[in-house]
């Protein structure tokens, strides 16, 4: 017997945890956190206590109380007993925090699969946020084309574009039929032609079940989306307006979105202009330069990449107040006072949480923020206000300028043509209902429910 269990994604976009069990096999189809996650309980620093496990995760359900899924360490004072683990697995689609944060719950016997790339951006979180821990596992990285074979299936794991690298989908093969899982995917990015790839090999596979992301069923239409192409053409165009005014020009992006550090690099190039980074990214885009694929700059020698530095305990920039891992970039440092001087010298990324620094960058009035980053989820977000009486308080200019990750409405029509399963279930998105005005043979899911295919 064949069942997929949903105990996260559901009605919410991410928070994938998904049980796929044949026989006795069982594994999990990513295992990651809500965005929303018990945002009825808790806000900003009102979180579950570190070190005390899933004690203040189960007091409001955020997590399915399963037997035999989470370490012994984290299920402490918990009603929940340990027991030996009895899955065999967990398939992971790529490294968002939607899709992996909770791994870190999950016992340490039970493998991890992930692709290699995805690995990669887990460790380099690890070592560069204080707020990373994936836990110890056994992980079991994969490339496209690599089969896994785990209990009575086999799996086919084939990547996709999104908006990290080493993302993927999966095809596989139960004792009785194929389901497709698709991950987040869209076709419009910079490689869409590994989705397409992808799409085509689940069609081939004839599958039974399709698990299909659905981030973009309710939102299109308030939102504008853009192609990478085209956020590039508005960057320039920013900072070409930016360099006749002597403005200066300030952007955020979501920090591991590779394309998007592509576009603002090429952007700043074309524009005369040096790219700014923190630290963290400049770890990042050192760590991948082996990935010829991604044709990347070196922040070591690149003369287009800069880095900056916020001032710590000595005020001076000395080696020893940062990371050891921060400071091979020393050398490559722009202060806030040289981005203060010469406005149209540099394109600045500076996050939200950073923006203390623009106290002391005191950016020409008149100067641009591109928001290089998907709308805010709610209509009353704070942060979306705090950002506002920033951006105000310095007279800066706000552009946004992104394009998705995600499949729109139309192109998720289409893959559910080209895949043509006999049935879909809608996950990752608040409009699974909406999947039946472009597919004959949907079934949205009920959180915690198990179906039988
Ligand atoms: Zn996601
Ligand atoms: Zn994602």
């Amino acid at each position: 017997m064949v069942s997929i269990g949903f105990f996260g994604g559901v009605d919410e976009i991410g928070g994938n945890k998904i049980l796929l069990e044949d026989g006795d096999t069982r594994v999990w189809l990513d295992f990651g956190q809500s965005f929303d996650m018990g945002t009825e309980y808790y806000i900003n620093w009102l979180q579950p206590r570190r070190g005390n496990g899933l004690r203040d995760f189960f007091e409001f359900g955020l997590l399915p109380k399963i037997s035999g899924l989470y370490s012994e360490d984290v299920l402490g004072e918990t009603d929940l007993g340990y027991c030996d683990p009895c899955f065999d697995g967990v398939f992971v689609t790529h490294a968002h925090a939607d899709h992996v944060n909770h791994l870190k719950f999950v016992e340490k016997k039970v493998p991890v699969f992930l692709g290699k790339g995805t690995r990669f951006f887990m460790e380099a979180m690890e070592k560069t946020s204080a707020f990373a821990d994936y836990g110890t596992h056994d992980y079991q990285g994969f490339r496209t084309g690599d089969v896994l074979n785990v209990g009575s299936l086999e799996a086919h794991p084939v990547h996709v574009d999104h908006s990290i690298p080493a993302a993927y989908g999966y095809i596989i093969h139960t004792s009785e039929n194929t389901i497709v899982y698709t991950g987040d995917m869209r076709v419009h990015g910079t490689r869409g032609e590994m989705t397409k790839e992808f799409l085509q090999l689940a069609r081939e596979a004839e599958p039974d079940v399709m698990i299909c992301e659905g981030t973009r069923m309710v939102r299109s239409g308030k939102r504008k989306h853009l192609s990478e192409p085209e956020v590039a053409s508005g960057v320039r165009e920013v900072c070409e307006q930016a360099s006749k005014d002597r403005k200066h020009v300030i952007f955020t992006q979501p920090s591991r979105d590779m394309d998007r550090w592509r576009t603002f690099y090429e952007a700043a190039v074309e524009s005369g202009r040096v790219l700014v980074i923190h630290p963290k990214t400049a770890y990042l885009l050192e760590r991948l330069l082996e990935d010829e694929h991604l044709s990347l700059p070196n922040p070591l020698t690149d003369d287009w990449v800069r880095v900056y530095y916020r001032r710590k305990r000595s005020r001076t920039y000395a080696e020893k107040d940062y990371y050891v891992w921060e400071r091979k970039y020393l050398d490559r440092l722009v202060t806030a006072e040289e981005v203060k001087r010469f406005p149209t010298r540099y394109l600045v990324n500076l996050d939200f949480y950073n923006f203390t620094e623009l106290i002391d960058i005191r950016p020409e009035p008149g100067s641009h923020f591109i928001y290089s980053m998907s709308e805010p989820f709610t209509d009353e977000d704070l942060e979306e206000e705090v950002l506002h009486n920033w951006l105000d308080h310095f007279g800066l200019k706000y552009h946004q300028l992104h394009a998705s990750g995600h499949m729109s409405r139309a192109d998720l029509r289409e893959a559910l043509e080209i895949v043509n399963p006999d049935k879909v279930f809608p996950v990752h998105t608040e409009g699974a209902e909406r999947f039946k005005d472009i597919y004959g043979f949907v079934v949205p899911p009920v959180k915690g429910e198990t179906y039988q295919i």
